[in-house]
């Protein structure tokens, strides 16, 4: 067994994690940063996710060129939101907020590249693939990790401070026996890439089934990337379907809004449900993305959310870290918790209160949020949170 030793050791190393690796590594040169990832390189992950204005120009402050990383097709620059069998509907556009697009569409295995790669000039930054964390010991003065590598050795890495971001099943924050609330919305996301008979035109759709919502966002001309949410006991079915069974059966879903569904692939499935650790951080450590807070991807927020974790977090140690005094003080992770709890009870609450109200089919919700859809529309002012939401703006209300 052999015994190594960084400043920082983060704990998996996917779109959150490595970001987090990376601007960690850029900001500050003089810190050693160790990243650890189980997964075996080259390891895609199929999903496509729409990354809010904010988030985008975090990754352009680390030299990521997020206009490079999809077609120009893939902007959101209009999102119509609609509720089966319903009355209601509502859209929001790009234009009446004076930008570009609402957001920003990329399959998470392209953003992974980027971060890699951009992370590969950092020479304070070692990328270990294919070594994952099976212990975690808190020590006085920092954290000992017993790894498990690709080759099947055990190795030994002491760390003053480490960083969780290894995802909903996170073994760093059940190691560090953080509670956590969770609920199972028996629904499963399925998710492909889907062919249509015409041209998006820059539209993203919402729309909320009695079984569970179904959205679409745009990736290139008239290609949409699919999330469909379905009860979690008919998901196995509806996997197994021929892709031709399986279009007919969105189309049936879904209607012809988007147009006609004529091609599927790329088909995968994630089972939902909501998970809040109760702490953020612990003794030398903090969790952040995924293993702090997994959440429905009805409003497509899990990942800015994380994303606004990482600003936080190498806000905070890039001040307050000082070596000859040992990395950082507990006040430090204290008080950076304390600045991430508000974002994560709004963007949780905002998340689960939609999936709950639009699955249920008890008459005054149908009604109410039916009237909910219609006021949107005919009111376009009281659409200005729901969008700076969706540009993944922390103050719903500020100016824009
Ligand atoms: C269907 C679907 C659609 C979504 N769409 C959107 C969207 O449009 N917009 C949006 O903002 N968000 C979206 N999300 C949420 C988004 O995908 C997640 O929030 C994001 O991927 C979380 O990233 P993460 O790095 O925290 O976790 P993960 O992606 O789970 O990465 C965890 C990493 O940790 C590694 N790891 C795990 N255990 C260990 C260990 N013991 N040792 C070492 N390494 C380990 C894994 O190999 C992995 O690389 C969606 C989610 C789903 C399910």
């Amino acid at each position: 067994m052999t015994a190594n030793t960084t400043d920082i050791a983060i704990v998996g190393g996917g779109v959150v994690g490595g970001l987090a690796a990376l601007m960690l590594a850029k900001a500050r040169p003089d810190i050693a940063i160790t990243l650890l990832d189980g997964s075996a390189p080259g390891q895609q992950d199929p999903r496509t996710l729409a990354l809010a204005h904010t988030t985008l120009l975090s990754l352009q402050s680390v030299g990521i060129a997020t206009d490079k990383l999809a077609t120009a097709q893939a902007k959101i620059e209009h999102i119509h939101v609609s509720e089966r069998r319903g009355a209601g509907s509502a859209t929001l556009h790009a234009k009446r907020y004076q930008i570009d697009a609402l957001g920003q569409v990329v399959s998470a295995h392209t953003l992974q590249q980027a971060i890699e790669q951009a992370a590969a000039g950092c020479s304070n930054l070692s990328w270990q693939m294919q070594t994952r964390l099976e212990q975690l010991t808190q020590q006085p003065a920092g954290v000992d990790l017993t790894l498990h590598t690709g080759d099947d050795t055990t190795t030994q890495l002491s760390a003053k401070f480490v960083i969780g971001a290894d995802g909903g099943r996170s073994v760093v924050r059940e190691q560090l026996k953080i509670a956590r609330q969770q609920y199972d919305y028996q629904q499963t996301a399925l998710i492909a890439n889907v062919q249509l008979d015409r041209e998006h035109q820059g539209w993203a759709y919402e729309r909320f089934t009695e079984h569970g919502p179904i959205a679409l966002l745009p990736i290139q001309a008239q290609q949409m990337a699919l999330v469909w949410c379905v009860p979690s006991s008919d998901a196995a079915s509806i996997q197994s379907l021929s892709d031709n069974d399986f279009l007919a059966q969105l189309q049936q879903a879904f209607g012809f809004r988007a147009g006609r569904f004529i091609g599927v692939e790329k088909r995968a499935s994630y089972p939902l449900y909501l998970l809040l650790a109760e702490r953020a951080i612990h003794h030398c450590c903090a969790l952040i993305g995924n293993a702090c807070h997994t959440l429905h991807p009805i409003a497509g927020q899990g990942y800015n959310l994380g994303v606004r974790d990482v600003v936080d977090l190498v806000a905070m140690v890039t001040s307050a870290w000082h070596s000859d005094q040992g990395g950082l003080q507990h006040r430090d992770l204290l008080a950076y918790e304390a600045q991430r709890q508000q974002d994560y009870q709004r963007i949780a609450g905002l998340t689960d209160s939609l999936v709950r109200i639009f699955s249920n089919q008890h008459f005054p919700l149908v009604a109410g949020r039916n009237l909910g859809l219609l006021a949107l529309r005919k009111q376009p002012a009281l659409g200005y949170p729901l969008a700076r939401s969706a540009m993944g703006f922390r103050n719903l209300f500020g100016a824009a």
